[in-house]
């Protein structure tokens, strides 16, 4: 086991790493923290290079202590895409997409899923419970299906269709609620309290996180451990911008990386902006975000209770925070699938029109290596794409007009 210990990012509480933990008795969210020098004495950079390609491959800076409680898709090691036909056009040299589109379920919730229920597995839960925006709980429904654990799952009824479906194709019990992410969180809450089920929420346990974090780390990999410049993030519960955070501060404490952090870029949508509305004001949390709403469904989250990391984050790596309206992560969508051939969510697409307004803003330079996270596939949301072709009767012919 190379966990030492999960430890509290406020109050600085220390917990045993062999016990289910929940928020820390302050309130905050907890963090794994690892034994550095046995981590250090025992993975190595070529036996890294060795193993198969999936977020496993990093297993001395994950939770799980026996391999026989991982529950695997294949998950992870996903491409790092050079755009370059796109960055022309916009006039970056160095663009790049990490593209969570493939990967089981369709988007990165696979990756804290994977982790996560591989360590309540580990910890014999035998029912967890969650709110979601969609795509977290489609894919916890469909890794605790393979990991036998019961799934309660509660989404706001106007959530993207598809993940509805792995929830119910996996058998989990589901909800759907006449609210947001925060009103699903209450019900959930109040119901955990009544059944003592295991809390699967954003940051309610500590796994999910270091989950999310093997992008960080798988970043570092595929630039040859070195770092980019800047990494833009659509930012929810901001739990994967906390971990590639986390990442690099544990791998440059391992000494794989050198230099500066990347820049982090918290990327919300003008309709739902907490996390920028605090960092513009240089406040160290955020202010619950009434009548939010945005196209971006995945960053729909009024007030995350991780916020004080997102920002800290942020602030230490000299990174920014920015909002986008739908109209441009709409043009973005259509504009990496025509130039790239991506058809990427509109979270990933809120990057890419983020970056494209830093780089005009003269914050991003034309030549700095940055990364878009493409957080899901694009195919998971039919309705953000207008398609009415005309309707053909057999026979008919094409009216081409070039
Ligand atoms: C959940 C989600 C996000 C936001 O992730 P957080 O870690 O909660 O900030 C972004 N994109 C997609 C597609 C998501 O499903
Ligand atoms: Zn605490």
């Amino acid at each position: 086991m190379f966990t030492s210990h999960i430890e509290c990012p406020k109050c600085s509480a220390h917990y045993e790493p062999d016990q289910p933990h929940q928020l820390c008795s302050c309130g905050s969210p907890l963090l794994v923290k690892y034994d550095m020098q046995k981590v250090a004495a025992n993975m190595h950079k070529d036996v890294v290079a060795r193993r198969p390609p999936d977020l496993w491959r990093y297993r001395e800076l994950l939770p799980v202590v026996n391999a026989d409680n991982i529950v695997t898709m294949g998950e992870g090691m996903t491409p790092l895409l050079h755009l370059q036909r796109l960055g022309r056009k916009v006039g970056m040299q160095n663009l790049y997409m990490k593209d969570e589109g493939i990967i089981p379920s369709g988007s990165f919730k696979a990756r804290g899923a994977a982790v996560g229920v591989s360590r309540a597995k580990e910890l014999g839960v035998k029912t967890l419970a969650m709110p979601t925006n969609g795509n977290a709980g489609g894919a916890w429904a469909l890794y605790c299906a393979k990991a036998g654990i019961e799934a309660v799952i509660v989404m706001p009824k106007d959530a993207p269709t598809i993940p509805r479906s792995e929830c119910a194709i996996a058998g989990a019990k589901l909800y759907l609620v006449n609210g947001l992410i925060s009103d699903a969180g209450k019900i959930v809450a109040a119901a955990i309290a009544e059944h003592q089920w295991y809390d699967a929420s954003t940051l309610k346990e500590p796994y999910r996180i270091e989950g999310k974090k093997t992008m960080g780390l798988e970043l570092a990999e595929q630039f040859g451990w070195t770092m980019p410049d800047v990494v833009l993030y659509p930012t929810g519960g901001g739990v994967g911008l906390i971990g590639i955070y986390k990442a690099l501060c544990e791998l440059k404490e391992l000494g794989w990386v050198s230099g500066d952090l990347p820049r982090l870029v918290a990327v919300q949508a003008t309709g739902c902006a907490p996390i920028v509305r605090a960092w513009e004001e240089g406040a160290q949390q955020s202010e619950f975000w009434n009548n939010a709403h945005t196209c971006a469904f995945g960053i729909t989250v009024p007030k995350a209770i991780g916020d004080f990391l997102v920002l800290e984050a942020v602030y230490k790596t000299n990174g920014c925070a920015l909002a986008v309206s739908d109209e441009d992560i709409l043009a973005a969508e259509s504009l990496m699938a025509k130039v790239e051939g991506a058809f990427v969510c509109p979270e990933g697409a809120a990057c890419m029109a983020a970056a494209e307004r830093l780089l005009a803003e003269g914050w991003i330079k034309s030549d700095e290596r940055v990364v878009v996270l493409n957080t899901g596939c694009g195919i998971k949301y039919p309705e953000t794409v207008e398609c009415n072709p005309p309707l053909l009767q057999p026979g008919d012919t094409l009216n081409w007009s070039a």
